[in-house]
């Protein structure tokens, strides 16, 4: 029965389970990519970084999460006076810390104003004073909020974590990437609606620690990808004492077809 999923999924789309789809640089400005910065879970491992991700909408680019780490990755990519916008799901510095030195790479060396800053609430409060000098221009982001990145449409749900947590929806023409952000199980990747092409999914516990605290195995991460009908899987925000291989077998049969894991310098297209 596995198998015959398997099959069935891999048929809708032969370049599932390959790792890394495409390594085209994404610099090209052509169709809609995300490129994985880092995907380290709640802290870096060794030589590591944590969440971030270069989202590519038709030549916009857009820094998804800015965990300890992906600055320096980004600029493999992108350089930052080509930057047009950074989301932040939430405030814990796994998925932040490194807006701090953004801040200070686009004042003092860049010479950008006004530079676009989603995030919600809780973010704004947590930085300091300095931040608020028209460098960054906040835009507050909350459960049911949307907007037009260049040409993608990004809508925001909140999720099951300790602090306001938006996972995320990008959509352009007829496909969309869904983005869990941090949740727990209490949460389902279907709020982020039908017709994802790729679910990026957290998956920060090892299998023993499942229903300990807000965030999900790679067993859960599967079964909630399933659940949104998820074309492809790639799973995230791994803790760095988990066997990354031994996650995606489990996050795989939960799902039923194949799954990648996030590796950085890794481009998929969406
Ligand atoms: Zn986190
Ligand atoms: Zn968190």
């Amino acid at each position: 029965m596995l198998s015959s999923a398997l099959s069935q999924r891999a048929g809708n789309d032969s370049r599932i389970g390959s790792g890394v789809v495409s390594a085209r640089n994404p610099t090209d400005g052509m169709g809609f990519s995300i490129t994985v910065l880092g995907s380290d879970g709640s802290y870096p491992g060794p030589g590591g970084a944590c969440s971030g991700y270069l989202v590519q909408a038709g030549g916009f680019y857009t820094w998804l999460e800015a965990g300890p780490g992906t600055l320096a990755n980004l600029q493999l990519h992108v350089p930052l006076d080509r930057l047009d916008a950074v989301v932040i799901s939430h405030c814990h510095a796994d998925h932040r810390s490194d807006l701090e030195s953004l801040y200070v790479a686009l004042r003092y060396f860049v010479g950008k104003r006004d530079f676009p800053v989603y995030a919600p609430e809780g973010l704004q409060r947590l930085m300091r004073e300095e931040h608020f000098d028209g460098t960054f221009d906040w835009r507050v982001i909350s459960d049911g909020s949307s907007a037009e990145l260049g040409p993608a449409r990004w809508t925001w749900r909140r999720t099951d974590h300790p602090v306001e947590t938006m996972a995320a929806r990008a959509q352009l023409d007829g496909r969309a990437l869904g983005y869990s952000a941090d949740t727990g199980p209490a949460w389902e990747l279907s709020a982020l609606g039908e017709g994802l092409s790729l679910a990026l999914v957290e998956a920060s516990l090892p299998a023993a620690a499942e229903g300990t605290i807000q965030h999900l195995t790679a067993r859960q991460a599967g079964a909630t990808a399933a659940g949104a009908g998820a074309e492809r899987l790639l799973l995230t925000h791994i803790a760095p004492p988990i066997d990354r291989e031994r996650a995606r077998q489990q996050a795989e049969e939960a799902f039923g077809a194949p799954v990648d894991v996030a590796t950085v310098g890794g481009t998929w297209q969406i």
